[in-house]
């Protein structure tokens, strides 16, 4: 079997990948591990930068998070019993984020891709990759099969057999910090409506809006602690007290987990024919809210490249997306570790630390041209 592009992962990364080669009339086929229905429920991320929905947009791949999902272009910042909200929309030009939980932007890529005869092999898992082979392993197969192609795209996250294989090669640069984040989809009171922000004594709360009536929360906690130690109840009851809002009794909370904070950056995005998209390339913490956004941004520009590659014989066409994505990762990288340390930091009761944090978040509200600046980046400008 032999195609022009494998894409190993449908992602938002792989998934955009691929509805982008296959307008431009190039052979590609996904390869997934997973299976669909695992892949459309994946609940994550939400908040898509102006950028990637005009991106998005011009890809015909934009009509459900248009007409479904919702837009915001302020966030609320709480402490002790102050509420203040910068309007970042106001900074910018207008410019806001769009919410759509990161499953339904799946599904719809895949509705699309498949819409149009693309291939998308769930529940096949590579096992092995060079620049010119990917080897998949299909279900209750006795034995591998091999898909020859020219490039191969490792959508793959994280933990993916891409970003593992390319690793001797390119070099990897991790950070891990000393805290965590419970995080859980909770249904607050009365709605949605704010990104909220709260830098309590016990440490930061966050909430993001995902669906009319569910929310992201995130409650930082030990390094150690573990989904037993944050039954419901302490949930609920910590996000009441740091977010200055009590919760109901009955506020459904589901798929909670532990989050351990890191941050990684490959030392290049390419090696060879493979490149490396998403997450398997770079991951940032939830702060700033720029994986998803970032994944989506290297997919439309691998596949500019590929397209120019393919139309106008522009020959290498790997060496630079990768030098020029690895650059903007890096900005949102740096965007993402400062939010971190603007809103969370390892020492919960430390009135100094706790005193600094407040002070450069006064700094943010009560400065127009501080905040223009957060603003732009925030938004992804
Ligand atoms: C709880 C949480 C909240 C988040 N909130 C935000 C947010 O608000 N905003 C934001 O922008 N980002 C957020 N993110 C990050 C965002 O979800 C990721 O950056 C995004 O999913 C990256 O997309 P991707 O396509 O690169 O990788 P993924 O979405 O991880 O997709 C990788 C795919 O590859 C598949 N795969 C893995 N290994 C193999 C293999 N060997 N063979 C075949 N397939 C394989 C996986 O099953 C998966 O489908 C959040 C993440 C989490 C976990």
């Amino acid at each position: 079997v032999r195609t022009q592009v494998v894409v190993i992962g449908a992602g938002p990364a792989g998934l955009v990948l691929a509805n982008a080669l296959q307008q431009a009339g190039i052979d590609c086929v996904v390869a997934e591990r997973e299976t669909r229905r695992h892949v459309v429920n994946r609940a994550r991320a939400g908040m898509l930068e102006h950028r990637t929905v005009e991106l998005l947009r011009g890809l015909g791949l934009a009509d459900g998070l248009l007409a479904k999902g919702s837009r915001r272009s302020s966030c609320e910042f709480r402490w002790d019993d102050r509420r203040v909200v910068l309007r970042y929309g106001e900074l910018t030009g207008g410019r806001e984020h769009h919410v759509y939980p990161q499953q339904h932007l799946v599904a719809d890529l895949l509705d699309a891709f498949t819409a149009h005869g693309g291939t998308v092999l769930f529940s096949h898992p590579a096992v092995a990759l060079s620049a010119g082979t990917v080897t998949l392993w299909p279900p209750r197969a006795v034995a591998p099969i091999d898909i020859g192609c020219d490039f191969v795209a490792g959508c793959d996250g994280f933990h993916g057999i891409s970003r593992r294989t390319l690793h001797e090669h390119v070099g990897l640069h991790e950070r891990s910090y000393p805290f965590g984040w419970v995080t859980a989809l909770i249904q607050p009171p009365g709605g949605t409506d704010e990104v909220v922000y709260a830098l309590h004594p016990n440490g930061f709360a966050g909430r993001m809006p995902r669906t009319a009536t569910t929310s992201r929360c995130y409650l930082q906690c030990a390094t150690a602690d573990q989904v037993r130690d944050w039954p419901d109840e302490r949930v609920r009851d910590e996000l009441g007290r740091r977010l200055g809002e009590a919760l109901p009794v009955r506020a459904e909370i589901a798929e909670k987990s532990v989050m351990r904070l890191r941050s990684s950056m490959v030392g290049g995005m390419t090696h060879a024919n493979v490149a490396l998209l998403g997450d398997a390339a770079h991951l940032v913490t939830p702060a700033g809210a720029k994986g998803m956004n970032l994944a989506v941004q290297d997919a439309v520009a691998l596949a500019d490249g590929l397209r120019v590659h393919y139309r106008e014989g522009l020959r290498d066409p790997l060496p630079r997306y990768g030098r020029e994505r690895l650059d903007k990762a890096w900005l949102a990288q740096e965007f993402s570790h400062w939010m971190l340390d603007l809103i969370s930091g390892p020492e919960p009761g430390d009135p100094f630390a706790r005193n600094l944090r407040l002070a450069r978040v006064r700094r943010l509200l009560e400065s127009r041209s501080f905040a223009t600046a957060f603003a732009r980046t925030y938004v992804g400008m």
